[in-house]
């Protein structure tokens, strides 16, 4: 085990004896980074629950083995006057002046191992995930069998990862051609043990064989509609779990049926595709997009909008500047993002003042239909499918909360979003996205309060002003997944030495003249 993940924390044993009362003898009080304890105390925090209710605290949360068993609120009267009853615990992290709120979910990530060919290593992400306070990652399409068996090695907790839903990609690396061959597909991917499908680009009718197949196994779907032959409608109609992104939407609601394409506009070319994919929304009707969002909602349909993968688009320079690069971009991952028709989303050549203006429009158009669409009853989830477009694993998802509360929601309604609605797109709410007893614990101890200010979540912090004087804070102190408290800082220790690692390698194969892609 790495020396790192053994640093131990003073959990402020002056200041919050646990035992029975306030002035009972401390238990034992360092916390390790990595194990699980069969009675953990998360003390005095103010809590954040998912379910979209105001903050609350100070409460004690009692974590035995991998469960909240008990979150107990005290009476800051018999505190002040310490003799408050407090929940005994054999170990505890003081969560004073910290803000605990369920793991985040990231309802869109994907598993990789690799970018352009070039091998990452699975650990960058999974630790990114981590100090994110990530704890659940729904995998909308990466190599089904390994996921399939990192899944089980985070269900052990045999290594430091989110827990894994898997969501198997159906077109690949075949699209089934007939109704037969779409249901045969689906079951292949139950009996390999996935949790649910990631639809594409589909025809109707194979669409709705493959959707009433998945019913009856079980399986969730989360659809990627391209500008295709479907679109929300067909979602409406044959129960789709989970729209991603935005496409088949507003596509829904365009009055000629079809967008304003000029000839020579070619779907394979990515420019082009995500080019007038920033000329979309306007072309959407109001009237007729009120009625698709009423039928969304009424049929259950969430919605996963991953505003953070699209906001190069409106402005590329944000988007390749972002402060975190410096340290914490793998440079396989930079490689990739670079401007090249090979890798998917890197279609920024030729990217103009124009292109953003149609862009930034968009963005408005769409995020006042995620508000009215949570106004009409939907259900709004948040995933950030990084790994693309200058997303950073976890980073990305930190940045779509911020974007969810500039399209208007109230921070409390964003942090449900990325706990409690998530929970409820992967059908696990009554186990995950909650600080509640008889839930997972799954739990992150913030270094300040993501209601007033989201930015506290990033690993790198915020600065402050403390008396006259500027200093960081934020960051995630603790992400507890399954029980198990994982050390913020030491994991960004950790990322940022797998990067340096990594550039210090490739700087080394310059040096001595291996050519080829670095
Ligand atoms: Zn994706």
């Amino acid at each position: 085990m790495n020396r790192r993940a053994l640093v131990l924390v003073i959990a402020g044993i002056l200041l919050l004896p646990s035992a029975t009362s306030t002035r009972a003898q401390s238990p034992r009080s360092q916390v390790a980074s990595g194990r699980r304890y069969a009675r953990l105390v998360v003390r005095n925090a103010t809590v954040i629950d998912g379910n979209g209710t105001p903050a609350s605290g100070p409460k004690d949360i009692v974590i035995e083995g991998n469960t909240i068993t008990a979150v107990v609120g005290i009476d800051p009267v018999s505190l002040a006057r310490g003799d408050a009853r407090r929940p005994p615990g054999d170990i505890e992290i003081d969560a004073t002046g910290k803000y605990v709120a369920p793991g985040l979910i990231n309802a869109h990530g994907h598993v990789q191992e690799e970018r352009g060919g070039i091998p990452q290593p699975l650990d960058y992400e999974l630790k990114m995930w981590l100090a994110c306070g990530i704890t659940t990652v729904r995998d909308v399409g990466s190599d089904t069998r390994k996921t399939l068996q990192l899944r089980e090695s985070s269900r052990e907790g045999s290594v430091a990862a989110p827990r894994l839903f898997v969501y198997a990609r159906f077109m690949a690396p075949t699209a089934p051609q007939t109704a037969d061959a779409a249901r045969a597909r689906v079951q292949e991917l139950k009996a390999l043990g996935a949790d649910g499908i990631k639809l594409t680009g589909i025809d109707r009718d194979l669409m709705a064989a493959m959707e009433d197949e998945a019913h009856k196994a079980g399986l969730r779907i989360a659809h990627h509609t391209g500008v295709e032959e479907t679109n929300a409608w067909d979602d409406i109609k044959f129960g789709t779990t989970s729209i991603e992104h935005w496409y088949g939407i507003p596509d829904a609601a365009i009055e000629g049926k079809i967008q304003n394409f000029p000839a020579r506009y070619n779907y394979n070319n990515e420019t082009d595709r995500f080019r007038y994919a920033g000329r979309l929304w306007r072309e959407a009707k109001p009237e007729l997009l009120a009625k698709v969002l009423d039928g969304m909602a009424a049929a259950g349909v969430a919605w996963v909008p991953t505003l953070d993968i699209y906001e190069a688009s409106r402005d590329l320079q944000r988007a390749r500047t972002q402060p975190w690069f410096a340290e914490y971009l793998h440079p396989t991952l930079e490689e990739y993002f670079r401007p090249n028709p090979a890798n998917h989303g890197s279609y920024f050549s030729g990217w103009t003042s124009t292109d953003e203006a149609f862009w930034k429009e968009n963005y408005r158009i769409w995020m006042a239909a995620l508000v009215d669409f949570e106004r009409r009853g939907g259900l709004i989830g948040a995933g950030d499918d990084a790994g693309f477009i200058y997303q950073m694993y976890g980073f990305g998802l930190l940045r779509e909360l911020e974007l969810h509360q500039e399209a208007g929601f109230h921070p409390i309604k964003v942090m449900q979003h990325a706990t409690g609605n998530n929970a409820r797109i992967l059908g696990a709410e009554g186990r995950l996205g909650r600080v509640r007893a008889g839930y997972a614990a799954d739990l992150i101890v913030i270094n300040g309060n993501p209601l007033e200010d989201l930015k506290v979540l990033y690993p790198t912090g915020t600065e402050e002003v403390r008396d006259g004087k500027l200093v960081r804070g934020g960051g995630i102190e603790w992400t507890i997944k399954d029980g198990i408290p994982y050390h913020g800082p030491t994991l960004v220790t950790e990322i940022a030495e797998i990067v340096a690692k990594a550039r210090a390698e490739r700087a080394a194969a310059r040096k001595s003249g291996v050519t080829g892609r670095q």
